[in-house]
C-alpha cells in the first residue's frame, strides 16, 4: 500500500547526515493493520514526489530489523512512520520506536492511530502511558470510521481509560481512508488534514 511513497536506498552515513538537518518531526504510531499506510498515503499524496525524501533508520540490534521511515516534507518538517506494533511488541527492551519517542528532540507531535472498529487495545494503552510519562505530546486518531459499529463502546473505552484526563488532553480525530480515496479519485485532492 506504499505505492505513493518515494523509495530511496541510503547508506547509514547518508541517513545520519540527512537526519542531522534539524526539522520538526511528527510521528505516526499504531497497531499493525490499523490503517497507518493508508492515512500516510492520504497525507503525502498532496505533495509533489520530488519534495518527498524517504529516509529509513533501521535498528542495528539483531532481531529488531524494523525501521523508522522519515519523510521530509519540502524541507519544512518530517513525517515519521513507525513499525506497527503487534503482540507484546511494546515491551521496552530494544524497542526502536520507544527509544525514538523518548530521546528525539525534534519530535513535536505524535498521532496514535486506533481502529474505530476494534477500539483501544493493551498495546495502545501502554503506548499512551509511555508518552504521557515521557512528556511526548500526542493526539488520538480513530481510523476506519466507516467500520464503527458501536459508538457507545468507543465512548466507554475513552471514559474507562481516562483518556481525556491525561495532562496533555489529547484531541480525538476521526478518519476514513475509504472516503478519502474516493475524494482523491474524484476531486484530485484529499480532505484529510490533521491538526498539528
Ligand atoms: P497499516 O498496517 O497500519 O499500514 O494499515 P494499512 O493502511 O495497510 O491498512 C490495513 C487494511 O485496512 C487495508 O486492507 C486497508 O485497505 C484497510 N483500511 C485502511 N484504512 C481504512 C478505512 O478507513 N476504512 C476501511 N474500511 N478500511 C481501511
Amino acid at each position: 500500500t506504499n505505492e505513493n511513497l518515494v523509495e530511496k536506498n541510503a547508506s547509514e552515513s547518508v541517513v545520519k547526515e540527512k537526519l542531522r538537518n534539524v526539522l520538526p518531526e511528527i510521528a505516526f504510531l499504531g497497531s499493525s493493520n490499523v490503517g497507518k499506510s493508508s492515512l500516510l498515503n492520504s497525507l503525502l499524496t498532496n505533495y509533489q514526489k520530488s519534495t518527498l525524501d524517504k529516509i529509513a533508520w533501521a535498528s542495528k540490534r539483531p532481531g529488531f530489523t524494523k525501521s523508522l521511515n522519515f519523510f521530509n516534507i519540502g524541507n519544512r518538517f518530517r513525517l515519521v512512520d513507525t513499525p506497527g506494533y503487534g503482540y507484546n511488541s511494546t515491551s521496552r527492551q530494544g524497542n526502536l520506536t520507544l527509544h525514538y519517542l523518548k530521546n528525539r528532540k525534534e519530535l513535536i507531535k505524535c498521532f496514535l492511530l486506533i481502529s474505530a472498529e476494534k477500539g483501544l487495545n493493551g498495546n495502545d494503552m501502554n503506548m499512551i502511558e509511555f508518552m504521557a510519562e515521557n512528556g511526548v505530546p500526542f493526539e488520538l486518531v480513530f481510523t476506519k470510521m466507516d467500520k464503527l459499529k458501536n459508538v457507545t463502546m468507543l465512548e466507554k473505552q475513552i471514559e474507562d481509560n481516562n483518556i481525556m484526563k491525561f495532562p496533555s488532553s489529547p484531541q480525538l480525530l476521526f478518519t476514513n481512508s475509504e472516503v478519502s480515496k474516493k475524494c482523491r479519485k474524484r476531486y484530485g485532492v484529499d480532505y484529510v488534514r490533521l491538526l498539528v
